[in-house]
């Protein structure tokens, strides 16, 4: 293993996916009879190992190369090539698509855990897997017979790429503000006008064909979001037969010359110049925004993913390197001018940081995994009430997800590049490039401060706050249910503070809103939103810490070790490693991170608003 290799932690991923989720329990429902616990493990196993020998030796390669416009077609990097193409015929970039169309229809969970390896491996190639999908699941659920029959299963097969239009120059968080035009010419058919920037893989040579999903509004309809419809806009016209027809006056008017992701194309895309752009509309004439948000729910999720990947494959490289390089002494022998010089991961600053990246990494895999999970859940729910339950689990995850694990995992690549020092900054090493990619992270798919909006004033705020109610009852049984454990009790009575506080904030927002008003309260939304990510991450770590603490003590009574640290048994058994590991981490993440995004809400506890008044 090197410090520049791609590393997973697979004991962590197996813990997460065997002993804490028991995702091996969705094979006991007819829609997922075919996901045993061994197949389920031997999906991602081999899931990763894809990853690691076929994408990620591109990653350094393609972001050097970059995209580049050829006679008004977009081409990317030659390296990418093969990898798509195996993806595709292996499965891999299509694990969750259904059957019916050729994906290999597996939990939504275990889509997750393999993306996790290719984001990791190459994101401007996970990047292509991602929106593809998520532009066919949105002709599977709002198209016709028709436009399922044409684009689906080529889409689920790499033939043709998928894109997610909304952007516009005038209209980014605001998309409401969209100016693309739609006038129909009857059968579901109209014709599309605008321009759309931003566009990812919003053009390649990569597929015959790419599908666009487009945000649109019909000549007439109201302004806003509310006057919005979707569109499948082919590049291409793809005839009844199934062949390539005419070109559906799509152009790309440019790629962008970005920090990150180069083997991304991010294109600004004119429809409709020559007035004959035509557009077939997925569901109503006004539905659009609703029906993006299917597609856009699961793409936060996967862009949350992107700090778990990221800042995972950052930890991995500087855990490595923190062990080859050898730097000064020993902190304690500092003055005998002979002392054995030390890795630099013997010196306790590093180590801060290094702990400080594995408990968020944990606590983001945590976090994701266990909202994938609800989306599966809710599928083979077996009841309404069963249903609604997730669903509600799913809106109020979703921001978190979004937002606070792509700002943690910047903040994890930023110690790593620390921890390298200054071959950190060199392209010598991949840390640089994690951190350049990762960068978009916070930014598309809605910026933090739009998630934090998102999750105070639709989530919290939806029926009278049960949303918020339903999260906290969740927290409060598993105090109740372990406030006694003899090694973790206390850790849930330092917990239990969190949820108070948290309590109390949301009793203050309602205060602060019928005084100072809704600009006070979005004020503080996004702090909020880092802190109540972080307390739910807490909650879930606190979970596995239990588990591991169970395992613990069983290894434990066979091993007759009554003294952990003295027993050698740590040394010796590398399951009794992990779990008193899992069980250190936990605790740092909750004495010592929770209270970091607690700290952030200060100034709303003070009830500072002067960012309000200032002249700036
Ligand atoms: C590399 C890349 C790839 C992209 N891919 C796609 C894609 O595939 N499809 C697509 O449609 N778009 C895509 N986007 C666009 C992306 O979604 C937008 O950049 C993003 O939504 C922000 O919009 P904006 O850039 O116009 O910033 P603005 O909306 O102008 O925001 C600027 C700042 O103001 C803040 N802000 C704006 N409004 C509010 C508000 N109401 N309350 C609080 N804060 C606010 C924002 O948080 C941000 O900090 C991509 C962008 C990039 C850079």
């Amino acid at each position: 293993m090197s410090s520049t290799e791609l590393t997973l932690d697979l004991r962590d991923i197996h813990f997460a996916m065997r002993e804490w989720l028991q995702l091996g329990q969705l094979g006991e429902s007819e829609k997922y009879a075919d996901f045993d616990q061994d197949t389920i493990e031997m999906m991602v196993q081999e899931g990763i190992r894809f990853g690691i020998e076929v994408v990620f030796p591109t990653r350094a390669e393609s972001d050097r190369e970059g995209c580049h416009i050829e006679d008004g077609r977009v081409k990317v990097p030659e390296c990418m090539h093969k990898p798509y193409q195996q993806a595709y015929e292996l499965g891999w970039a299509s694990v969750s698509a259904s059957q019916e169309y050729g994906g290999m229809g597996a939990p939504a969970s275990i889509g997750l855990i393999v993306n996790e390896a290719l984001n990791g491996a190459n994101l401007g190639l996970g990047m292509f897997f991602g929106l593809t999908s998520g532009a066919a699941e949105l002709i599977g659920s709002f198209g016709s017979a028709m436009l399922k029959e044409k684009y689906i299963t080529k889409m689920f097969k790499g033939q043709y790429t998928g894109t997610m239009c909304l952007s516009e120059p005038q209209a980014g968080s605001d998309v409401g503000a969209g100016t693309t035009s739609a006038e129909s010419v009857g059968e579901g058919i109209y014709k599309i006008k605008g321009t759309k920037c931003w566009i990812s893989s919003g053009d390649n040579n990569l597929g015959e064909n790419v599908i666009h999903a487009v945000l649109a509004r019909v000549k007439g309809d109201t302004e806003g979001t509310k006057g919005l419809s979707l569109f499948v806009v082919p590049h291409t016209r793809v005839n009844d037969d199934g062949s390539l027809g005419e070109w559906n006056d799509v152009s790309v008017a440019s790629i962008e010359n970005k920090m990150g992701i180069h083997s991304s194309p991010t294109a600004v895309l004119n429809f409709g110049d020559n007035d004959d752009c035509l557009g077939w509309i997925l569901g109503n004439e006004g539905q659009g925004i609703a029906a993006m948000f299917q597609m856009m729910n699961g793409a936060r999720i996967f862009t949350g993913l992107i700090g778990l990947s990221l800042g995972g494959a950052a930890y991995e490289n500087a855990k490595t390197y923190a062990h080859e390089r050898i730097q000064g002494t020993n902190i304690s022998n500092k003055r005998e001018l002979d002392s054995q010089r030390v890795s630099i991961v013997e010196h306790p600053a590093v180590r801060l940081n290094l702990i400080n990246m594995k408990a968020r990494v944990e606590a983001m895999r945590a976090l994701l995994y266990y909202t994938a999970l609800q989306f599966d859940l809710e599928t083979i729910a077996k009841s309404d009430e069963e249903k609604l339950e997730k669903q509600n689990m799913i809106n109020m995850l979703t921001p978190m997800c979004k937002g606070w694990c792509t700002e943690i995992g910047l903040e994890v690549i930023q110690n790593g590049i620390q921890v390298l020092g200054g071959v950190g900054y060199t392209k010598d090493f991949p840390l640089e490039q994690l951190y350049r990619d990762a960068r978009i992270s916070t930014i598309y798919e809605g910026t933090t401060d739009i998630q934090a909006l998102d999750l105070i004033g639709r989530k919290m705020l939806r029926n009278e706050g049960a949303l918020f109610q339903q999260l906290m009852q969740h927290f409060s049984q598993l105090i109740t249910e372990h406030k006694d454990h003899p090694e973790l009790g206390s850790l849930l009575n330092t917990f239990e503070g969190y949820c108070e506080s948290l309590y109390e904030t949301s009793v203050s927002s309602q205060e602060i809103m019928n005084t100072r008003g809704m600009k006070a309260l979005a004020l503080y939304a996004t702090p909020f939103l880092m802190f109540i990510s972080s307390v739910t991450a807490g909650w879930l770590l606190l979970q596995q810490a239990m588990v591991a603490s169970e395992e613990l003590e069983k290894i434990r009574e066979t091993e007759g070790a009554d003294n952990l640290d003295k027993s050698g048994l740590l040394e010796e058994n590398e399951d009794a490693l992990f779990y008193a590991n899992k069980i250190k981490t936990t605790r740092y993440f909750v004495e010592a991170i929770i209270p970091q995004f607690n700290a952030l809400l200060e100034g709303g506890k003070k009830q500072n608003f002067d960012a309000l008044d200032i002249t700036f």
